[in-house]
């Protein structure tokens, strides 16, 4: 069922005043989310500070002269050094309590992708991401070959503990006191309540950036660049990699479609392909919200799962949608939303977009 929520009552407005964001430049249409779950009102005024952080730091390596590319990895860098978000910094742990990271971004005039997954020791996985996609001629590194790729183009590993934030070991431990819950349901409305019980106190969002920059020679007059990056989801298994690197999941951009960047429940996300189900629909002529309600539609109708997406095609329009509670996202008009759903509500739009 889609309901969306007519009720402004139902809109909960978090530190309104700390959310104005400078205004974006012409040239350049941006959204940036900062995860999608049942966020505590406690972590509420930290996304949203973080996200603006984000957004205006973009806009202005735009308006200074950073390509389209170099928006994306300009937000995404503010978010993976902000320990509020589920990437680089403040990354959940892995079974072994490890920092394991995926990201991936990809441009949608030239298809070009980068992407790597289960990388340790680094704090910028997008930037290695994008240095797969410049300087190989592959699209996709893991584990200790993205590690090694990553010291010869000259990024020094940390040591584990500059990129753990001790919050992470408490909330480690509590999650094996729990009896390791597995991650799906965080992102569903229950997930208060595993927060309230302890068994999930201190959950964050992946973080993903979508970008259009004027281009008079391209055919709809936008052209379109995508980003995602992650620690994943908590006490997930050594080696297990998400939606958010996978090219046509999480992150995706095509001119000819749109640019795509996920939250959410990752396997589910994985299982529909979502990021490329959203761009070959807005190709086939459904509009872009739609596309991305559906998806979301579908993945809770066909997979019971929850999930948070940030859009925009190739005429510059944006969309963004989640089916969890809440997400934290900054776009132009300076919105940042945290929308309450219903329990059992399927999707609900952004509002201004
Ligand atoms: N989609 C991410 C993953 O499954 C988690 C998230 O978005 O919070 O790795």
């Amino acid at each position: 069922m889609n309901q969306d929520l007519s009720d402004p009552s139902e809109i909960i407005p978090p530190c309104q005043e700390e959310c104005v964001i400078e205004l974006t430049d012409p040239g350049l249409r941006l959204l940036i989310h900062g995860g999608a779950w049942d966020i505590t009102p406690s972590l509420h005024q930290a996304h949203a500070l973080g996200v603006k952080a984000a957004f205006n730091e973009a806009v202005s390596c735009f308006r200074s002269g950073g390509s389209g590319m170099d928006v994306v990895l300009e937000a995404l860098r503010v978010l993976e050094e902000d320990p509020t978000f589920d990437a680089g910094r403040g990354s959940f742990l892995n079974e072994h309590g490890d920092v394991e990271l995926d990201a991936g971004i990809m441009e949608g005039a030239s298809l070009r992708a980068g992407a790597v997954g289960g990388l340790r020791n680094f704090l910028h996985p997008s930037r290695i991401a994008r240095e797969v996609m410049e300087k190989t001629n592959h699209a996709f590194l893991v584990g200790e070959g993205a590690e090694e790729f990553a010291k010869k183009c000259g990024y020094l590993p940390l040591l584990p503990e500059q990129l753990v934030d001790p919050r992470e070991r408490e909330v480690f431990a509590r999650w094996v006191a729990a009896g390791k819950p597995d991650a799906k349901r965080f992102f569903s409305s229950s997930a208060a309540n595993s927060v309230r019980s302890g068994a999930h106190p201190d959950k964050r969002g992946t973080v993903g950036v979508v970008a259009a920059v004027r281009d008079h020679n391209s055919r709809a007059g936008w052209t379109l660049f995508a980003g995602t990056s992650t620690g994943g989801t908590p006490g997930k298994m050594k080696g297990r990699v998400g939606d958010v690197p996978v090219i046509g999941a999480g992150v995706y951009a095509d001119d000819e479609g749109a640019a795509v960047s996920c939250t959410g429940w990752g396997e589910g996300l994985l299982r529909i392909s979502a990021g490329q189900r959203i761009s070959a629909a807005v190709r086939a002529g459904v509009p872009i919200q739609k596309a991305v309600e559906e998806t979301l539609s579908d993945l809770y109708r066909r997979l019971d799962g929850h999930a948070g997406i940030i859009a925009i095609d190739a005429f510059g329009n944006l969309a963004a949608s989640y089916s969890t509670p809440f997400m934290a996202f900054a776009g132009p008009r300076g919105v940042l939303s945290h929308l309450r759903l219903p329990d059992g509500c399927a999707t609900v739009r952004g509002q201004d977009l």
